[in-house]
Order: structure tokens, then C-alpha cells, then sequence
């Protein structure tokens, strides 16, 4: 088990399409595995492999409330193959840009079909929080991040304030 550096954002990185997995084999299934453990040591509800430098089709998200049995959720090439007309509006962070949050309108509920650790199809239907939360970490895999959807006057603002963050951090 390991945890794994979170890139931040700006970074050409979270900027890739990622891969689709050919095989799950164990090396899959140990990069997802340390994935589900680098996003509940955050602490965060989502990680995309792109976030810890992996240009693969994998996340991991689990929205259970502090206090409840955890469902950790493991998607290996995720689609979605069916969304509602219906939109829901949630704030949304992201782990790549610690302490920025914007409302993002998304489907409410969608049908995803993705590979299981054991390489079988599977498919799931999520809504709210969940639906929201595997969206955003699918346009992960496409180099879409939640502050591309603002206008270029609040993205900028974030990605400047990031940027002076990453230089902090740097010089610590
Ligand atoms: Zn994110």
C-alpha cells in the first residue's frame, strides 16, 4: 500500500486523454487499490489516475459521510452510456485545486459501464452526489478539470492563486 503525490493544477499532466486499460492485471488492480487509499488519506470523495501522474482509465470515488461503512467505487475504462435530460447543480472541489470550489451543473443521473477488478463489463447507475462526483473524475481522463467549465475570468483567478500556492510550496 502507498500513498501517492496528488499533482496540482496548473500541470500539463492533468491536461492528457488518457488510455484506455487493455488488461486488468495486478498492476491495475495495485494502482487502484493505493488510488482508494491516497483519496480517503486527503481527505477527498474522488481521484483520477491522471491526478497521481498514471495516464490510464481508472478512478476510484466514494461519497459515503464520515461515520458510514465505506462503498469505495473502482471504475477501469468508464463510459457513459446513458444521462438524464434532468441536471443537478452541486459544488464541486477537487483534490488537483485544494480549497477552490464552484457550482457545476451536470446530468443528474447517469448509466456508466466500466471494467471490475477482475476485468468483467460491468455497469452501475448513479445519481446526485455519486453522478456528479464520477463525472467530474471522467473528464479527469479527458484533461477536463471543473474550473474549464467558469468563465475565463474565475478560471483565471483560481489557476493564478494555484499557481502561488505551487511556488509556496516549492520554496518550503
Ligand atoms: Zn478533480
Amino acid at each position: 500500500m502507498a500513498l501517492l503525490p496528488i499533482i496540482y493544477a496548473p500541470d500539463p499532466r492533468l491536461k492528457i486523454k488518457c488510455r484506455p486499460v487493455e488488461t486488468v492485471d495486478q498492476s491495475v488492480r495495485d494502482l487502484t487499490r493505493d488510488m482508494l487509499e491516497t483519496m480517503y488519506a486527503a481527505p477527498g470523495i474522488g481521484l483520477s489516475a491522471p491526478q497521481i501522474g498514471d495516464t490510464r482509465r481508472i478512478l476510484v470515488c466514494d461519497v459515503t459521510r464520515e461515520g458510514e461503512d465505506r462503498q469505495p467505487i473502482q471504475l477501469v475504462n468508464p463510459e457513459i452510456v446513458w444521462s438524464s435530460d434532468e441536471l443537478y447543480l452541486a459544488e464541486e472541489g477537487c483534490l488537483s485545486l485544494p480549497d477552490h470550489f464552484a457550482e457545476i451543473e451536470r446530468p443528474s443521473e447517469v448509466r456508466i459501464r466500466y471494467l471490475d477488478q477482475q476485468g468483467e463489463s460491468q455497469e452501475m447507475s448513479a445519481d446526485g452526489l455519486l453522478a456528479a462526483c464520477v463525472q467530474h473524475e471522467m473528464d479527469h481522463l479527458e484533461g477536463i478539470l471543473f474550473v474549464d467549465y467558469l468563465s475565463p475570468l474565475k478560471r483565471n483567478i483560481i489557476l493564478r492563486k494555484m499557481k502561488k500556492l505551487k511556488r509556496q510550496k516549492e520554496a518550503a
